[in-house]
């Protein structure tokens, strides 16, 4: 299990040993007092850059994991490696990556940790009187245990992946807060979708990749027309052609909607792509992890050479 603790510390080490490639800010205090952090790689001055993002659903923590080991080995053989006629060093000297790791570390310690995961003693009343509600309702069969490790939503209750503005009107999912599918009061409620919206705006990137688990597929049909369909296209079988996850082409559901991807393209319009990785239920159970790793290793280099041709 990759924690918010392992992440604070591999951000550290890395900073230390990465001085001159690695920047990380705090883009986010979170309910129960975490922090969502915003992590830049390569070139800050860089004229592309791609924006990545994971750990948004709680129980999908293994892409946190996922984009940690990208940071790492990218950092470590940089200076080494080639994609193509280009060193990596290179690449990132000319595209610059906004990696935000863990978008939802409350939830991810929820999951992993279930109430011991909780700082704050009214957040832990308000999440066991939801299980009761929803257990009363019908809405669950899980034992508490269960319920908890399941959860996707952050401490507030609220999916942060159905927050956004893009499709939130139509978007019903759950009335109330819970482990899932609650969009919150109004979209961009919750200080993790502001941050990442925030950011966005502020780097205008080339295109953002949304990492979510599970089922090895690739989402990216919000009903985009035109030039920003056909550069979408181009870009998830770029991916595919790597990661090999199979193309969804209908994803333009209403009740799939209000998503970090819809706002991406729909929005700002800037290309974006759901890479789902594993297999089995998520939580993914951790000897999943090498097959996907090696699925998803070449990925930031194919995605800087895209980017810089841009
Ligand atoms: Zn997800």
């Amino acid at each position: 299990m990759y924690s918010y603790e392992e992440l604070m510390e591999n951000l550290e080490e890395l900073r230390r040993a990465y001085p001159e490639r690695l920047e990380y800010e705090v883009l986010a205090q979170t309910a129960d007092g975490r922090k969502v952090y915003g992590v830049t790689v390569g070139n800050p001055n860089a004229e592309k850059s791609i924006l990545i993002q994971a750990g948004i659903h709680a129980r999908e923590y293994m892409t946190s994991q996922l984009v940690m080991k990208q940071l790492e080995f990218y950092l470590a053989y940089e200076k080494k490696a080639q994609y193509h006629d280009n060193a990596v060093s290179e690449l990132l000297d000319k595209v610059c990556i906004h990696l935000v790791p863990m978008a939802n570390p409350d939830g991810i310690a929820i999951s992993q940790y279930g109430l011991d995961g909780i700082r704050d003693a009214r957040i832990a009343d308000k999440v066991q009187e939801w299980y009761r509600r929803d257990f009363d309702s019908g809405a669950t069969s899980y034992r508490l245990a269960d319920y908890l490790k399941y959860w996707k939503a952050n401490a507030n209750g609220v999916d942060l992946n159905r927050n956004f503005s893009y499709g939130f009107t139509e978007y019903k999912g759950a009335a109330d807060p819970g482990a899932q599918k609650y969009k919150g009061t109004e979209a961009g409620s919750e200080a993790e979708t502001r941050a990442l919206m925030r950011l966005t705006k502020e780097v205008r990137p080339v295109l953002t990749i949304s990492y979510h688990a599970t089922g090895s597929v690739l989402y990216w049909d919000y009903g985009q027309t035109g030039e920003l369909r056909s550069s979408c296209e181009k870009l998830v079988e770029l991916i595919q052609s790597i990661n090999r996850n199979e193309i969804r082409y209908a994803s333009n559901d209403k009740q799939d909607a209000a998503g970090y991807g819809d706002w991406s393209v729909m929005e700002l319009r800037i290309p974006s792509v759901t890479i789902e990785i594993g297999v089995g239920a998520a939580p993914l159970a951790a000897n999943e992890f090498d097959n996907i790793w090696e699925r998803n290793a070449l990925l930031w280099a194919v995605l800087a050479e895209y980017a810089a041709s841009r």
